[in-house]
């Protein structure tokens, strides 16, 4: 369900356009991980079909059908416009809301937004907002307009005394979806006021969800307060929603109308008198919603143009819910409905345009409302929404099967087994009043001084300094005296210790988050930690209590401080419900060591804590509750995976030599000088690859010759007379540099990047080679060149190197290559072993370029496998041709540091291996277990197989039989 926050909002916004405005919110979207690149075209697509535009200056720009595969994770972002874009019509925005969703999981949030759209003040509000709190206030502080319907009134009903019959006005406001469970008890509260002729009415601001007025009258008659008791009105209203029926109300009783309510004999009369939503009897059609992301602004769009060619009413509700029929005029209403796809739609039209426009009605919906729509399956019409929507508590999700393997998202390496221990949102319910200041304040204290307790213990036991940290902080939150007077004054107006703590504890931590600062927004997280440990101290809600053994820790969503802050004793593992592998969780864990997997399904929160449960980090699989045999064979892998990198570590620096006395060189991949030293310290042998670029992106402006060379020479430093790979700079299309202003392009993969994009800007290079040349002063260093695709590339950059080295005199040890990247030039490698001085095989994009698959799509890039046969073979004749000249060849991507690569690229005749520093010592470690003979077996026998998959299994079977 998709809800706004202040996290979600960036103030002050400019933007010249609205193609400039839809360029920042893809840009937000991109930033935070909700879309992949390219959502941008949907976007604009999008807007090509029609406005987004939606009324009092807010937008809601998103993707189309085409895009949804780029959404990888549910989400909005909304920035604020103070001066307005033009977005076409003659509207201005000041609230572009995008939004990334694949299906309908939006509708909700546009039933939120339809509020504001009723309200007159809302644009000007928006505008003048001057932080996100004043936004989101905004937006949903806009007044909602009262229900009164039918579902309302009831009349002569079987009550007894007063509080019966207010309990049954109650309960119709709670079915109405206008009250929560507690209304009615805040409303016996409330002091009854006597309107006069045995009317009454009472009023309650509590537990309210929108406003509602219930009118009902009682079957016999009835005495209050010793006067008579002829009917009941009961408000459900925080604001003045209510105003203009009251007002009503008033001149029915001053004119003496009073009776026609009294004595209402039906339920039209009573909503006639005070203006209501009639019931409507007209001819009806039923028709189910097809389209894929239920009725949005754009088919709401279609039928209220469809509205205006008829000379009568139409209305609309979700068929068999309890909701009142809305016009199909008001765009507003239409999506305040939120109907899905699979859901039936009931139209009521007039009965003098009926005939005309029910059929017509039918036949729009069922073309699609304008999109295009996939027939429903026989068994998808959805139920009607209840008053109340379930909670996601209330959902019922199976557990998943015992002892079978389950797929996850890789995102930790490491297999881990221990008792589950869930850890999940808790909700906490309690009453908002407080028996009195006194006694609630001495609740409070006391659950504060048991929670200083927990506190106190984990700082004891902790070894972790950042861990001792983060408890230190939380005692600190605890005893902050700022906030203490805020509880206090809260106590002090009657509210429970449970709400005067949440309030002030949520208010401190959304103010926090909204001042932009990564720090203090983490410090927003722990104050909600801590805030829910008090609260659940309060409800006397258990948290589950860790397990002593080390556990697998189950959460819907783990942010990075929920990872910093663990005890690496006491987790074995975390499994989640959501989440991404490259997500900063997943990278934190890594660095923790801790096996985690993510993205494990919502199944996982059905299971029991402490079931077990055996997990694979690195091939993304988990069993619940796994058999004697399974837990043996995992542990008996996971000593052996352990004993083996142990062993890699010890023989770091020795060379890596095959079985047989091939020796194959490995080195290390890396971004800056930073990386040099812990490179050398894990064994590398050199630089591979050096991705220089680094250098310029970090850079709010071009480097000069000086940085660079400042830089490069740092590197060299480093490694001591090792060789450096240095990969001239590689940027443009998708990586592009902020002072380098680059043509937007539609395909940018595909466009100026690389070697094309420095070959234009000569003058950038030169001096990229003049400080590299500079500052290796002799030692020794190979320059490469990236994305190279047609010799003239490769000849041009050369010839400009080898001027300027001529120029420093020619001297020391340097070499000229290219890195294979592209498939053209892996064809032309006879050619160019000829020219050049070694190769370096990029397989990231050589896969890319190969298969034609993105290496970032969300949904395709696990199908862009290096080790696919038609990559295999473009390596095997880079190196055929590259060893007839007597040249050698890296492989500088990422497949280089994958285990089952590594006999293949060595049977292939690969020379060198470049990877991430940590993966250094094993990969060396893995050669020193191949002999070059078999590996040249396999080698030649995968080259015949079909996919990637059948290559894996085969590499999979020989070093399993070498094992
Ligand atoms: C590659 O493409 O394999 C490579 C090493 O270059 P990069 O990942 O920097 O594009
Ligand atoms: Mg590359």
């Amino acid at each position: 369900m998709l809800e706004l926050t202040a996290q979600q909002v960036r103030m002050q916004q400019r933007a010249a356009d609205k193609t400039a405005a839809l360029e920042l919110l893809c840009e937000a979207l991109e930033a935070d991980g909700l879309v992949g690149p390219g959502y941008l075209v949907g976007l604009q697509a999008r807007e090509a079909q029609g406005s987004t535009y939606l009324g009092q200056g807010i937008a809601i720009p998103h993707g189309t059908p085409q895009t949804r595969d780029l959404v990888q994770r549910t989400g909005v972002r909304l920035l604020h416009f103070p001066d307005g874009v033009d977005w076409g019509d003659g509207q201005r925005v000041h609230l572009a809301i995008g939004i990334a969703a694949r299906s309908d999981e939006h509708l909700n949030l546009l039933q939120l937004l339809t509020r504001a759209l009723g309200e007159g003040e809302t644009g000007s509000s928006l505008r003048a907002a001057q932080s996100p709190e004043q936004l989101l206030q905004a937006l949903r502080g806009g007044q909602q307009s009262l229900a009164l319907d039918a579902q309302l009134v009831g009349l002569e009903l079987p009550a007894e005394d007063f509080d019966e019959l207010l309990l049954l006005a109650a309960r119709r406001l709670k079915k109405a979806g206008c009250a929560e469970p507690g209304f009615a008890a805040g409303l016996q509260a409330g002091e009854p006021l006597p309107l006069g002729h045995g009317l009454w009415w009472l009023s309650g601001g509590e537990q309210v969800s929108r406003p509602g007025l219930a009118f009902v009258t009682p079957q016999q008659a009835l005495q209050y307060a010793g006067q008579p008791l002829r009917g009941l009105f009961c408000l459900a209203d925080r604001g003045a929603a209510a105003r203009a029926t009251l007002e009503r109300l008033c001149d029915l009783l001053v004119n003496g109308r009073a009776d026609e309510l009294a004595r209402a004999a039906s339920v039209r009369a009573v909503l006639e008198a005070l203006g209501g939503e009639l019931p409507v009897d007209w001819p009806s059609l039923r028709v189910p919603l097809a389209n894929p992301h239920g009725l949005h602004a754009r088919p709401s769009q279609v039928l209220m143009q469809m509205a205006r060619d008829f000379d009568g009413e139409i209305r609309l509700r979700i068929a068999d819910s309890e909701g009142a029929p809305v016009s199909i005029r008001s765009l507003s209403k239409l999506l305040s409905l939120g109907a899905r796809r699979g859901q039936v739609l009931e139209f009521f039209a007039e009965p003098s345009i009926a005939e005309v426009a029910l059929p017509a009605l039918r036949a729009a919906v069922e073309e699609g409302l304008g999109e295009e729509v996939l027939p429903l399956p026989v068994d998808a019409v959805v139920p009607p929404p209840r008053a109340a929507a379930p909670s996601a508590e209330a959902r019922v999700v199976q557990a998943p099967p015992s002892g079978v393997p389950l797929k996850a998202v890789p995102a930790a390496p490491g297999i881990a087994c221990g008792p589950l221990h869930l850890q999940i949102a808790q909700r906490f319910d309690f009453p908002l009043r407080g028996e009195s200041p006194a006694v609630e304040a001495q609740r409070l204290a006391q659950a504060k001084a048991a929670i200083a307790d927990e506190i106190d213990a984990l700082v004891q036991r902790s070894d972790a300094k950042a861990v001792r940290e983060i408890f230190v902080t939380h005692q600190a939150l605890l005893d902050d005296p700022e906030l203490g007077s805020e509880v206090e004054a809260r106590l002090n107006r009657g509210d429970s210790a449970e709400a005067a703590w949440q309030q002030v504890i949520e208010a401190a931590a959304s103010q926090q988050e909204s001042l932009g600062d990564s720090l203090l927004a983490e410090r927003a997280a722990d104050l909600r930690d801590l805030g829910r440990r008090v609260l659940a101290r309060l409800c006397g809600v258990q948290t589950a209590a860790e397990p002593d053994e080390p556990y697998i820790l189950v959460m819907e969503e783990v942010g990075p401080s929920d990872v910093a802050r663990l005890d690496t004793r006491r987790v074995a593992g975390i499994l989640t419900v959501r989440g991404g592998a490259t997500s900063h969780s997943a990278i934190i864990a890594r660095a923790l060591g801790i096996p985690a997997l993510v993205g494990a399904g919502e199944s996982l929160l059905a299971l029991r804590p402490g079931t077990p449960v055996l997990m694979d980090g690195e091939h993304g699989h988990f069993i619940v509750a796994p058999d004697a045999q399974a837990l043996e064979q995992a542990l008996q892998q996971r000593d052996a995976r352990r004993q083996r990198q142990a062993l890699a570590e010890a023989r770091r620096h020795e060379p890596a030599v095959t079985r047989d006395g091939q020796a194959l060189e490995v080195c290390a991949n890396i971004g800056d000088s930073a990386g040099v030293a812990p490179a050398v310290a894990l064994g590398a042998e050199g630089i591979g690859l050096l991705r220089t670029e680094f250098v310029f992106l970090d850079s709010p402006q071009a480097p000069d010759l000086a940085a660079q060379e400042a830089e490069y020479r740092r590197v060299l430093d480093g490694l001591d007379g090792r060789p450096l790979v240095a990969r001239t700079l590689d940027v443009g299309g998708d990586k592009p540099l902020p002072y380098w202003p680059i043509p937007h392009e539609s395909n940018p993969y595909l466009g100026v990047r690389g070697i094309r994009l420095t070959l234009q800007r000569p003058q950038m290079l030169e001096t990229q080679l003049r400080a590299l040349l500079q500052a290796a002063a002799g030692r020794p260093l190979r320059i490469m060149f990236p994305m190279v695709g047609l010799v003239e590339e490769w000849r041009q950059a050369r010839d400009m190197a080898l001027a300027l080295h001529a120029e420093y005199g020619g001297h020391g040890d340097l070499q000229l290559g290219i890195m294979i990247e592209v498939p053209s030039a892996a064809l032309l490698a006879p050619l160019l072993a000829a020219e050049v001085d070694f190769f370096s095989v990029g397989t990231n994009d050589l896969t890319q370029y190969t298969l034609a698959i993105d290496r970032g799509h969300p949904s395709l890039s696990a199908q862009a496998d290096g080790l696919h046969p038609a990559v295999l073979r473009l390596i095997e004749m880079t190196v055929r041709a590259a060893h007839a000249h007597g040249k050698w060849v890296g492989v500088c991507g990422e497949l280089a540091a994958d285990a089952l690569a590594l006999p293949v690229l060595l049977g292939l005749g690969v020379d060198e291996l470049s990877v991430s520093p940590r993966s250094v010592p094993l990969v060396k470690q893995g050669v020193r277990e191949l002999s070059m003979a078999q590996a040249r077996d396999l080698a030649g026998d995968v080259l015949g197989l079909a996919s990637a998959a059948e290559v894996r299994a085969r590499v999979a079977q020989v070093l399993g039989e070498n094992r």
